[in-house]
C-alpha cells in the first residue's frame, strides 16, 4: 500500500512518519480503499468492525479505546427532522478519536516512541490518549488561549504540554520546529493520510445506520477538515461499491470570525484566502490556514454542498437549542445547528456533534 503526493505524484511507502511530500510539500493520500461489505465484523461495535479497509499493515498492533459506533439520534428542529452523530461520546470526547486510533496504531506498528502533534485541544487530548494507551510519549503544543479543561485532560493523560503564546499557527511552527529534530515524530493529525482513514468510518457507521442509505445532506464544522474529508472519502468508497446510489452534499460550517474555506468557496476559488482572523467562541475551528483547504473546496463542490458562516451569538443560542433536546456540546459543535437555521435543507439530513459540552463548560 502507498501514499501518493496529491500534488506531483510522487509514491511514498505509508510510513506515518511521512507527513507530507518530500519533493513539493503537498500533502498525501492513500488511494481508495474497495469498501467489501462482506468483511464488516459484525460483533464488533466500534470503528475497527472495518478493518479491512483500513490500511494498516496486516500485523499491526490496534491501539483501540472503544472508538466509532457512535448513536444517531433524530430531534426536530424548526419543524424539520434532523440526524445528530453523537461523535462528542468518543472516548476523549470529541470525533478527533476516529483518526487518532488509526494513526497511533500506524506509529505503534513503526516502532515509533515519541510523537508530537499540535492542536487546539481535541485532537491534543485524543493524541495524548492513545498514546497513553500504545506507551508512546507525547509532547503537545497547544495555544495558550485553548480551554482549560482541555489543557488539564492533555496533562492528565500524561503528555508533555507546550503552552505556545500567539494565534493558533504559532502551536504548529513550534511543532515543525520541535520534530526537525530527529527522534521525535511529527504525528500531525492535520496533515497525517492515516488520519482520514480513521474519520471515513463516520460515512460507513452513518450510511450502516440508515440501513444502507446515504443522508441527502451531511453537515459537519470546518477547522482543518478532516471530518468532512473522511466523511467524503468514505461516502466514496461505498458508491464505488454500489452500496448506497449517491453522494451527500456536504456542507461544512465556519465561525463568521475565521472563514478561510467560505471566502474561497464564494470567490469560486480551488484555495483558501489569506483572512485576518478574529476571535471566536469555535476555538476547534479557530484554524486560518487549513493544510487541506484545496482538498475541502473540491469535496464541497464535487457534491453540490456548500460552507456557511455564523456569528458566535448564533453558536450560543444553538448550543442552548440543542441542550434542551439533551444534546450538550462544545460551542464548536453547535455550528451546524447554527447554520442549519440559516440554509434550506431536504430530505434526510445528518450533522455531526463533534465535542463534548464538558470540554469548555460554562453556562
Ligand atoms: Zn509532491
Amino acid at each position: 500500500v502507498k501514499l501518493v503526493c496529491s500534488d506531483c505524484n510522487q509514491t511514498y511507502s505509508a510510513d506515518p512518519r511521512i507527513w507530507r511530500c518530500t519533493h513539493c510539500g503537498a500533502w498525501l493520500d492513500f488511494r481508495a480503499v474497495p469498501f467489501r461489505r462482506e468483511t464488516v465484523e459484525a460483533r464488533d461495535q466500534t470503528l475497527w468492525r472495518y478493518r479491512a479497509m483500513i490500511p494498516l499493515p496486516p500485523n499491526a498492533p490496534i491501539v483501540t479505546l472503544g472508538e466509532g459506533g457512535t448513536p444517531l439520534v433524530d430531534a426536530e428542529l424548526d419543524g424539520h427532522r434532523v440526524y445528530f452523530k453523537l461523535e462528542f461520546l468518543a472516548p476523549t470526547g470529541s470525533f478527533k478519536d476516529r483518526g487518532t486510533t488509526v494513526l497511533v496504531s500506524a506509529l505503534k506498528a513503526a516502532g515509533v516512541t515519541h510523537a508530537a502533534d499540535d492542536s487546539s485541544g481535541n485532537a491534543g487530548a485524543s493524541f495524548a490518549a492513545y498514546a497513553a494507551r500504545a506507551g508512546i510519549a507525547a509532547t503537545l503544543f497547544v495555544p495558550s488561549y485553548a480551554s482549560p479543561a482541555k489543557l488539564a485532560q492533555i496533562a492528565v493523560y500524561g503528555a508533555t504540554l507546550v503552552k505556545v503564546d500567539g494565534p493558533r499557527e504559532n502551536a504548529t511552527l513550534a511543532a515543525e520546529e520541535a520534530t526537525r529534530d530527529a527522534g521525535l515524530v511529527y504525528a500531525t493529525h492535520a496533515w497525517s493520510p492515516f488520519t482520514l482513514q480513521g474519520t471515513k468510518t463516520i460515512a460507513y457507521e452513518i450510511a450502516e445506520q440508515l440501513a444502507w442509505r446515504a443522508p441527502d445532506v451531511f453537515i459537519a464544522p470546518i477547522g482543518q477538515g478532516t471530518l468532512l474529508l473522511g466523511a467524503q472519502r468514505g461516502f466514496a468508497e461505498l458508491l464505488d461499491a454500489g452500496l448506497i446510489s449517491k453522494l451527500p452534499r456536504l456542507i461544512g460550517v465556519q465561525s463568521v470570525g475565521c472563514a478561510p474555506i467560505a471566502e474561497g468557496f464564494q470567490r469560486g476559488l480551488t484555495r483558501a484566502v489569506p483572512i485576518d482572523k478574529k476571535h471566536t467562541i469555535a476555538e476547534g475551528i479557530s484554524i486560518a490556514k487549513p493544510v487541506r483547504a484545496a482538498q475541502i473546496l473540491r469535496a464541497l463542490r464535487a457534491t453540490g454542498g456548500t460552507v456557511v458562516t455564523v456569528t458566535d451569538d448564533a453558536i450560543l443560542e444553538a448550543r442552548a437549542s440543542l441542550a434542551r433536546r439533551g444534546l450538550f456540546v462544545e460551542p464548536t459543535s453547535a455550528t451546524v445547528v447554527a447554520a442549519l437555521k440559516q440554509i434550506e435543507v431536504s430530505g434526510i439530513v445528518v450533522a455531526a456533534l463533534t465535542g463534548s459540552g464538558l470540554k469548555s463548560a460554562t453556562s
